[in-house]
């Protein structure tokens, strides 16, 4: 395998932020005119997007998002799995402008009937018979892990070094040397030092997860059933049964966050391998774009948090600490519906996979002709290349590939030819709306990129 020519690399990028300046006047003024955003966007992440400014959109629809300068993109970042069910599908945008039309209540502290359609669906997908509902799968996974210290009274969570949950306090932890819990690079003040809240543990090292649970004070053990936050890292044959056993015997939650891994299919990782977690998670694409969250909890895990809110030593439905004005609000509930019940189905995940399969061969034929040390993963709908090879096997590895002048590259060069990726690593993901055609020009616009590191 050959490595990637430094000063070639920095001389094409160079290049691509040149055409990519030069093709979008419009999103560049709009970029600058921003003075009162800080950092002159509407969120700060949003600067992570390379060439100096970000595409300010105009439109979008299905796999297909147009910005301001008037350049269509065949769209594989999707809102980072917020758009899973396509730019604003058709029955969505149906059911949200009936709630938010003629029949209105966007928000009024009521339930609708809506609730209870999406719960037993969310039952019938993933197993869980309880949820609740946020705004958010970073809310999501704040509340049911309160509610997990709730349940078993014990005080820390055992998360995976270089997973990522959303803004959690207790989840910006790294295993440390000697069995310690330190705090991730970058993680902003966090309240204390996490030490006092977590176990970080490995990635796919099962002994690193004994090690944690034996000290007997980790309420959750909360983790995605692959990372997805730091390329793509899949679990190796028995790491999910081995954390169950685990779990179980050590006396903590098992909390299943399928925010991103929902792409393996129509009932998530945790339907296709069987997974028997106690709390479920998941945000972002049920919505259909429309912010919402749920979590799903076992009928043991409901019933101990019932005694103690029986009892009185725990409020949840005042100020305790779990829910928040907006959640669980007519609008989301009507979106979940319509997205899960019409758009994101069973025939939906089997079109959107064959294609992710499609896609994956393509990056694979092109790393492989050109002798890259590469290597892509796939996870259902969703695939994801990493400047290693072979397939990093933990997050601790998967991180320590990281190469922010080659994503830079890839990602301004893909854009420059009508293909967006997701701007913090190399995921693309499929849409119902995604077609042979748009993975057929990413294959070619792939193979024309890497190419030129090599010519
Ligand atoms: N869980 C996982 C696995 C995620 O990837 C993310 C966001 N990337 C979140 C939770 C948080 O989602 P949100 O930012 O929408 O709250």
């Amino acid at each position: 395998m050959i490595a990637v020519d430094r000063a070639r690399l920095a001389g094409l990028l160079a290049a691509e932020q040149g055409t990519y300046a030069a093709a979008n006047p419009r999103s560049r003024a709009l970029y600058e005119e921003a003075t009162n955003l800080f950092g002159h966007v509407p969120m700060t992440w949003m600067n992570v997007w390379s060439g100096g400014f970000p595409l300010y959109l105009d439109h979008a629809r299905g796999a297909r998002i147009t910005d301001v300068d008037g350049h269509t993109y065949a769209d594989f970042a999707l809102g980072d799995t917020g758009a899973m069910a396509g730019h604003s599908p058709e029955p969505t945008r149906k059911a949200v402008a009936g709630r938010a039309g003629d029949r209105g209540g966007l928000t009024t502290m009521l339930p609708t009937a809506d609730a209870q359609w999406v719960g037993a669906e969310l039952t019938a997908r993933f197993g869980m018979p309880l949820w609740s509902f946020t705004l958010s799968a970073t809310d999501a996974n704040r509340w049911a892990i309160r509610l997990a210290r709730l349940a078993t009274g014990r005080p820390k969570v055992l998360v995976f070094g270089y997973s990522y949950h959303g803004s959690v306090d207790e989840a910006f932890a790294l295993a440390g040397p000697d069995g310690t819990t330190i705090s991730r690079p970058g993680n902003v003040a966090p309240p204390v030092p996490v030490g006092l809240t977590t176990r970080a543990a490995v990635w796919n090292d099962l002994a690193s997860v004994e090690t944690a649970l034996a000290h007997g004070d980790v309420a959750a053990i909360l983790t995605e059933p692959a990372l997805t936050n730091i390329g793509i890292v899949l679990p190796e044959p028995g790491f999910m049964e081995g954390l169950r056993t685990l779990a179980t015997r050590y006396g903590a939650l098992l909390m299943i966050d399928e925010t991103h891994t929902f792409s393996t299919g129509w009932g998530g990782a945790t339907r296709a391998w069987g997974l028997e977690p106690d709390i479920f998670v998941i945000g972002k694409s049920i919505g259909g774009g429309i912010p919402c969250g749920t979590y799903g909890l076992s009928e043991a895990v409901a019933a101990a948090v019932t005694r103690h809110t029986d009892a009185g030593d725990a409020d949840i439905v005042d100020v305790g600490g779990v829910g928040g004005t907006l959640a669980g609000n007519a609008l989301s509930l009507a979106a979940m519906r319509a997205t899960l019940g019409e758009v994101l189905t069973p025939e939906a995940f089997e079109g959107m996979i064959d294609l992710a399969t499609v896609f994956s061969a393509g990056v694979q034929a092109a790393i492989d002709e050109f002798e890259l040390p590469w290597s892509i993963a796939q996870l259902g709908a969703r695939a994801e290349y990493r400047f290693t090879s072979p397939a990093p096997r933990t997050g601790e590895e998967s991180a320590a590939a990281a190469d922010d002048e080659l994503d830079a590259y890839m990602h301004l060069a893909m854009c420059n030819r009508g293909i967006l990726m997701t701007p913090f690593h190399n995921m693309a993901l499929m849409c119902p709306d995604t077609d042979a055609a748009d993975v057929e020009r990413h294959t070619e616009v792939f193979r024309e990129v890497v190419a030129a590191l090599r010519a």
